[in-house]
């Protein structure tokens, strides 16, 4: 999954950066308004994580003309302590939760993980698809109640695609979702772990669907 960051405060950002990473995210990051607003509408990231005070757009204005370009990510804004008005004409902007500073990064990991989850409709944290699944707060993978020992690559392209069961992702699609902007993209990688997965989950449960891409399917 892939995180739009924008925090124009250099050491905070780093420590959000480096929170985001370990738990598994790639990152985009922003430290103004402007290169925000660019961000967050060429680019497919699977949530945001928006501060309200930045230098040439305020954050409020960045989420008000990406939702007014119909642009649907989910947006965690982060508010000033006890601004009960910036949460308030935030969430009336569009945001879908706050967080107001100082926060725990394990607090903005659960609303994050929330949101994405919730962006796709679902409701429990426990992914499931047959026998195998993802706890979507420890990271674990089981199949059958066993655990899957993945590599952070691997787990990362699972847990994308358990997000969406059932749906056909496209090679393009995962690209864009698992790899940061300044990333070498090459379409073959995705592949190449697609390859490795398998080989670590039952015949047949990802799918390959020619020139569209691929579906995740209950394993029998
Ligand atoms: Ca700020």
């Amino acid at each position: 999954m892939r995180i739009l960051l924008v925090e124009d405060e250099p050491t905070l950002r780093a420590q959000l950066r480096a929170g985001l990473v370990e738990a598994g995210y790639v990152v985009d990051e922003a430290d103004n308004g402007r290169d925000a607003l660019h961000l967050g509408q060429t680019e497919n990231v699977d949530a945001a994580v928006l501060d309200l005070g930045l230098p040439l757009l305020d954050g409020l204005s960045v989420l008000q003309r990406w939702r007014a370009a119909g642009r649907k990510l989910p947006v965690l804004i982060l508010t000033a302590r006890d601004s009960w008005h910036d949460k308030v004409t935030g969430i009336d902007a569009g945001a879908d939760d706050y967080l107001a500073k100082p926060f725990h990064m394990e607090e903005l990991l659960a609303r994050l993980r929330g949101l994405i989850r919730r962006a796709q409709g679902l409701a429990s944290p426990l992914l499931q698809c047959g026998a195998l699944t993802l706890d979507t707060r420890s990271g674990r993978v089981a199949l059958n109640g066993q655990a899957v020992s993945l590599t952070s690559h691997e787990h990362r392209l699972l847990a994308y695609l358990m997000h969406r069961p059932g749906s056909v992702v496209s090679r393009t699609e995962l690209t864009e979702h698992l790899y940061a902007q300044d990333f070498d993209r090459d379409s073959n990688t995705i592949e190449v772990f697609v390859g490795r997965l398998r080989k670590k989950l039952p015949p047949g449960t990802i799918e390959t669907l020619r020139g569209m891409g691929y579906r995740l399917v209950a394993p029998p």
